[in-house]
């Protein structure tokens, strides 16, 4: 009986600065035989950047279909060694990728993920947090947001520089009876405009209006009895 060693490598990519890849990171990019990313542009940048020569790019997407899935697996059932990565931080995280990773076994590279850099820098007590991704635009986000106010751990979302400022002003609605409760907003971690704004639910409509609508943001909600932070 013959066994097919699949050989896919689950690599995170800096989420900013490009000085936050791993040696790991640089060995594996450099040793296979091609890469599945997201925009070939964006992973080609920073291939170049690394000085790691040319190599196959196959572009998969969340909308990419079965065909692409299958011609992935049958290149690795063939011995090839692939490695997937999206344009920033670790793949499958709000990411596509799941979809390769469910169906074959492989090795994680791990590195930088913008809702794990965002944790850690928000002086939030951070022993237990859920993580929801980016927040529903429609079906259940109403009920969502209302859900935080009784949430005892810290939450942690995505959000877009498109909906930035509904999704704050949406939040000090919804927990308008917990005005001091701690809110910490990241903006372009790692990355020279890098800001972390500290404030409360009862600052929010100023905070949501004044914020800086460039960049990429990470969202964060305090435990609902931790005591105030200090505020920028
Ligand atoms: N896979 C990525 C990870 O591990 O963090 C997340 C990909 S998700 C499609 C992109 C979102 O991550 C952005 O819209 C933003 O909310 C957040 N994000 C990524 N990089 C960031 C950064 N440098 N600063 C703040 N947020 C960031």
């Amino acid at each position: 009986m013959s066994i097919v060693i699949v050989m896919l490598s689950i690599v995170s990519t800096p989420i900013g600065n490009l000085k936050d890849i791993t040696l790991r990171a640089i060995e594996t990019l450099t040793a296979c035989d091609a890469i599945i990313c997201e925009d070939t542009r964006v992973t080609g940048k920073l291939l170049e950047h690394l000085n790691i020569p040319k190599k196959e790019l196959i572009a998969f997407h969340s909308y990419s279909n079965e065909r692409v899935l299958e011609e992935i697996i049958k290149r690795l059932e063939r011995g090839e060694h692939l490695v997937l990565v999206s344009d920033a931080g670790t793949p499958c995280i709000s990411d596509p990728g799941f979809k390769i990773v469910s169906k074959l076994e492989a090795e994680v590279v791990p590195g930088p993920s913008a809702f794990l850099a965002a944790l850690s820098i928000s002086g939030l007590p951070i022993n237990q947090f859920i993580y929801l991704g980016f927040l529903p635009l429609k079906k259940g986000r109403k009920t969502l947001l209302e859900s935080f106010n009784h949430e005892l751990r810290t939450i942690v979302f995505y959000e877009s520089v498109h909906r930035i400022e509904r999704t704050l002003s949406e939040l000090a609605s919804a927990l308008k009876e917990q005005p001091d409760r701690n809110i910490v907003i990241c903006r372009e971690l790692t990355k020279i405009y890098e800001e972390v704004i500290r404030t409360s639910v009862k600052e929010l409509p100023v905070v949501a209006k004044n914020i800086t609508k460039k960049g990429e943001f990470v969202v964060l909600i305090g435990d609902q009895r931790s005591p105030p932070s200090r505020c920028l």
